[in-house]
């Protein structure tokens, strides 16, 4: 590998899950500077704005760096003395399910690894949910029931090599740049290759798209479900590949059967031509990949979503092979690594199942721990509402904000509020979070840490610290094995470093049946402190004595169902949801090019917060018409959930009766523009996903 300067270090973007290789160097002025890495397999040197921008947010303003007991600093040993009391004589009290964690796909998988560690196998119970819950669940909860396990098939060269890309409910050119610039780039090589926009809204994205379906919100399903009865019927279902490898085709064909070109046309608001043509391109181009995102996964019907588009790839045996397959795209750097230690409340560590009592024997023995969560625990929504209740007791809220970025997000603050005992590790000082927690727990931020992160297409990176540590900020993992020692388990969390931890995570991997699973890292179970110093990003699996390759799943089959055959799921379309006249407007939130979440590190930097200075929602020229706005003109969104004022931003690029919102914006920087106060907190039924994507409001003029 060619030499870098001995002044930089290899590290990793912290943003999205596209997972940049960043090469961070500190200047003799103190200044940080950064460029993308020319030899990370996710980018090759390329940066969007955020990860360009990252020297430019990580000065010390607004961090917390010191512990705080009720608005007042402490010591170390009097806040985690505190945590580990309080957590455990609530759970003696209580029991174990009167405690919970709220994680986040921002923890490294070692800060990770640990929390799940000490709530599933040292308290008992599975009440640790994710920020993750809120961005790709229903992925997971898709993959599981078509693959047996919870396994993205393809690799990001897929994207280069596919000579169709269909991109549906994925704003890529904005939420994961470096993937966009990517297809851009193999689109240019290859002018051949097609790339179909599937989203209500023209987003930048549709800037590379050969056609843009402007489909109906939530209409994606019957999309799906009709392209796989077109395909049955055109012939081009590969019978070999579904005979000898999967089930549930006959089931899901009838309901596709069911529906037929004019009732999809309705379904999705797409002209029956639209619907042919798409159909069309998709059946008669071998080399597929369908690119999903949160317009998926964000929705009451998210899961059903994700296997409609599965289900069409399995039908045609597009999986696995080069330029082919489903993929999903997760939002955040680390959501990926969160699932392979199990760090949600309906997952284990190492991909093993909850629900399986040899899996729960396994990692309970390998952890040789006192007990082990025998049922799942609450979703994030579920959580919240239970603090809310007064049936969680005390609550730890680690790297994330969940009074911005939860649906009815005003609840998340009467819950707050409830709870006798709140807990916040964080970076900040003064989030809409932190102001709630008895206890605060200053957490190293990026460039700080040192850990690993996993990104979409199952590569696995190191993030390197550069930056000290500041004031009294230690890493997370740190603070959750302190606490873990009071209340009693010091042998089991005798972690003195993070290698310590990925090389038990990594052995834990590798034990059981293999074959049974498809995570599975073993090949690093005995690492060094030296040689994870020094890991380069790997794709997983690679089991003991492996090297490291580049490995697709299911070309051959061979899934992690009991009898090794994916399943073909029989969804039905989703029934639109019913108009609230009251509430004739259908929000949709999302993402901005050049913020990050909940802004606290992209708020930080002139340059990013430049390309929108204020919150606004998009509108259709004419719908601002009627409702009397103009240009920049401020308006009021409102339901029953509450009020928003915003800047009104009017462009044909939004579907007529829709308004687009952006996420980022919190009481801290503009406190009547917090979006997910307005979000009902419906999920999805089976990842518990809330659906963020769909709310009604009234828009008027303020
Ligand atoms: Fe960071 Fe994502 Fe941008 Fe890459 S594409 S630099 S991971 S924000």
């Amino acid at each position: 590998m060619e030499s870098i300067s001995p002044k930089s270090v290899r590290t990793t973007c912290p943003y999205c899950g596209v997972g940049c290789g960043v090469l961070a160097t500190r200047e003799e002025s103190g200044a940080i500077g950064i460029a993308g890495d020319p030899h990370h397999p996710a980018n090759f040197g390329r940066l969007c704005s955020k990860g360009s921008a990252l020297g430019e947010t990580v000065d010390l303003d607004a961090r917390l760096i010191e512990p705080q007991i009720d608005g007042m600093p402490a010591s170390w040993d009097a806040a985690l003395d505190l945590v580990a009391d309080r957590f455990a004589e609530t759970i003696r009290e209580h029991g174990p399910d009167s405690v919970a964690f709220y994680v986040s796909g921002q923890l490294l998988t070692e800060d990770y690894y640990v929390a799940n560690k000490l709530m599933k196998g040292f308290i008992g119970s599975a009440n640790i949910d994710t920020n993750s819950r809120l961005c790709m669940s229903s992925s997971v909860a898709g993959h599981r029931r078509a693959f047996g396990s919870d396994t993205v098939p393809g690799t990001y060269e897929d994207l280069e090599l596919a000579d169709l890309i269909v991109l549906t409910g994925s704003n890529l050119a904005w939420c994961h740049p470096v993937l966009y610039q990517r297809i851009a780039a193999a689109k240019a090589r290859r002018p051949h290759m097609r790339v179909v926009l599937i989203d209500p809204r023209r987003t930048m994205t549709a800037d590379i798209a050969d056609v843009h379906l402007k489909i109906k919100p939530d209409g994606d399903t019957a999309l799906f479900v009709g392209l796989l009865g077109f395909l049955a019927a055109q012939g081009a279902v590969d019978r070999g590949y579904v005979d000898r490898h999967t089930s549930g085709f006959d089931a899901a064909l009838a309901i596709a059967k069911s529906h037929d070109l004019r009732n999809i046309s309705a379904r999705t608001g797409l002209s029956p031509e639209e619907l042919r043509d798409f159909f069309t391109l998709f059946t008669q181009t071998e080399r597929c990949v369908t690119v999903y995102s949160q317009g998926v996964n964000q929705s009451t019907s998210g899961t059903d979503k994700v296997n409609a588009i599965i289900n069409c790839h399995l039908a045609t045996g597009r999986i696995g092979r080069p330029g082919m397959g489903p993929f999903s795209v997760t939002g955040q750097p680390n959501a990926m690594g969160g699932r392979e230690v199990g760090g949600l409340a309906n997952m284990l560590a190492s991909h093993m199942h909850l629900e399986d009592e040899d899996h729960r024997q396994l990692v309970q023995g390998f952890w040789a721990s006192p007990t082990i969560a025998s049922k799942p625990g609450l979703k994030a929504v579920d959580l919240f509402n239970a603090v809310r209740e007064g049936k969680v007791k005390a609550l730890w809220i680690m790297a994330t904000n969940p009074v911005d970025s939860m649906p009815e997000a005003d609840l998340v603050v009467k819950a707050l509020k409830a709870c006798p005992f709140v807990v916040v590790s964080d970076i900040n000082a003064a989030t809409d979070t932190t102001c709630h927690a008895h206890v605060l727990l200053p957490a190293a931020g990026w460039g700080e840490k040192d850990g690993t992160v996993t990104n979409s297409e199952r590569r696995i990176s190191r993030q390197r610290p550069f930056l000290p540590l500041p004031g009294k900020a230690r890493p997370d993992w740190w603070i959750i094995t302190q606490v873990a020692r009071r209340m009693g388990f010091a042998a089991s969390f005798a972690y003195e470093s993070p290698s310590q931890i990925f090389a038990e995570h990594a052995a834990l991997s590798g034990t059981g049946n293999r074959g049974s699973r498809d995570f599975d890292i073993s090949a690093h179970a005995a690492i060094s402190g030296e040689d994870y110093d020094t890991l380069q990003p790997f794709q997983w699996p690679q089991g003991q004595g492996e090297p490291a390759t580049e490995q697709r799943f299911f070309a051959e089959g061979d899934f992690y169902t009991q009898d090794r055959r994916a399943r073909l799921v029989a969804v039905h379309p989703a029934n639109d949801e019913a108009t609230d006249p009251r509430h004739p407007f259908v929000l949709n939130t999302g993402r901005i090019r050049d913020h990050w979440h909940t802004m606290t590190r992209t708020g930080k930097s002139a340059r990013l917060s430049g390309h929108f200075a204020e919150p606004f929602a998009e509108i259709h020229p004419l719908d601002a018409a009627e409702q009397g706005l103009g240009d920049a003109t401020l308006v009021r969104l409102t339901n029953d959930h509450g009020t928003i004022i915003v800047r009104a931003l009017l462009t044909d690029r939004q579907a007529r009766s829709n308004v687009f919102v952006p996420m980022h914006w919190t009481g801290q920087f503009a406190s009547k523009a917090r979006v997910d106060t307005l979000v009902t907190a419906n999920v999805d039924p089976v990842s518990g996903q809330p659906a963020l994507k769909m709310a009604q409001v009234a828009v008027r003029p303020f």
